[in-house]
């Protein structure tokens, strides 16, 4: 038994992993949502009548919840959830609550709310438990979570089990905000690999060679890897990879765009040299301004890189 369960932010995100819990939470559970879109919330409860309830703040959702879990854009978001004074979470005493934050945003933030979390009640926990494996996944429940906890946190197989419900897999980063920062470090290789992919097949089709076969020598080669083998950035390599249907759904370039320049400013805090992150970077932010890239899949960079798409 999970209790009663909260949701906040039903996005793109945010709406799949919530329909999960909605369909998988046995029949006398309740959820409680919350989206700053009104009729987000409505549409969404109006699927599960007498399960999913609509809430009018963030607040209101936290009150009636045992746990409650977040997935909103940007810090910004996570501090308007947590910290608004009038409808914010931190504005009554929390209880016993465990509050999940999916989203994908700057570790300072995060502990400050943890923090502000843990203030207002010594038994109230926050974990960061950013998510990886996009849209489709959500949609399929095969996501993964990177938790900011570790292993023997009291609260870890509760909560593997809850995440379980929305996605395949649950890994214990180590303490608070290592989970945010997996999420950046996973980003950050995964973006440069696009990228890397991009100027390789790009190379290759322009001396001649067909972006299939090539694609079939880097699966065999030491170049093996997922972006190439399911995200291809070439159109017409993989049928069900974004490129091939002009870069619609999957990762938007914005949101990559943002966790490269997240990862980007921990590696600057940490004192990481990089040899490759501020050309990413620039890369990103050209490809997220460029009318034929913005809000298609982050794979278009090889387009935006002038990639020949036949
Ligand atoms: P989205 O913009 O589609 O959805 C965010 C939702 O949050 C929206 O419905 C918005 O109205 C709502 N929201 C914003 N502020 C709010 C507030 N104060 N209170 C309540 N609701 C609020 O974004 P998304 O694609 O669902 O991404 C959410 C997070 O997940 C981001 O941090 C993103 O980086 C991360 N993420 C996204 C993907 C992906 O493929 N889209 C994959 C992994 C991780």
């Amino acid at each position: 038994d999970f209790g009663k369960v909260g949701f906040i932010g039903l996005g793109a995100m945010g709406k799949p992993m919530a329909q999960q819990l909605a369909t998988k939470l046995p029949e006398q559970s309740r959820i409680y949502v919350f989206d700053v879109i009104e009729d987000a919330v409505h549409d969404f409860a109006a699927q599960f009548p007498g399960k999913v309830f609509p809430e009018g703040s963030a607040k209101d959702v936290a009150i009636k919840s045992d746990i409650v879990i977040s997935m909103v854009p940007e810090g910004n978001h996570v501090r308007e959830v947590y910290l608004n004074d009038q409808t914010g979470i931190c504005t009554f005493d929390l209880e016993k609550r465990i509050f999940i934050d999916c989203s994908t945003i700057d570790i300072a933030t995060s502990l400050e709310v943890k923090q502000r979390v843990t203030d207002l009640h010594p038994q109230a926990s926050f974990y960061d438990a950013p998510v990886s494996g996009g849209t489709l996944g959500a949609q399929k429940g095969t996501i993964s979570f990177f938790l900011g906890c570790e292993k023997d946190d009291p609260h870890f197989q509760f909560l593997s089990e809850l995440l379980s419900l929305m996605g395949k897999k649950a890994i214990a980063c180590g303490g608070p905000s290592f989970g945010l920062a997996s999420k950046l470090c996973n980003n950050y290789l995964s973006g440069l690999i696009a990228i890397a992919s991009s100027e390789a097949l790009n190379i290759g089709i322009r001396a001649g060679l067909d972006p299939r076969i090539l694609s079939s020598v880097f699966a065999a080669g030491t170049a093996q890897n997922n972006i190439c083998d399911s995200w291809n950035p070439c159109p017409g390599v993989v049928a069900e990879a974004p490129s091939s249907k002009d870069y619609q759904g999957g990762f938007k370039v914005q949101l990559m765009k943002k966790d490269f320049s997240l990862a980007m400013d921990l590696a600057h805090s940490v004192g990481a040299r990089l040899a490759l992150g501020e050309r990413g970077l620039e890369t990103y932010e050209g490809a997220s301004e460029d009318p034929r890239c913005r809000d298609l899949d982050s794979r278009v960079v090889f387009r935006y890189l002038g990639g020949i798409e036949n």
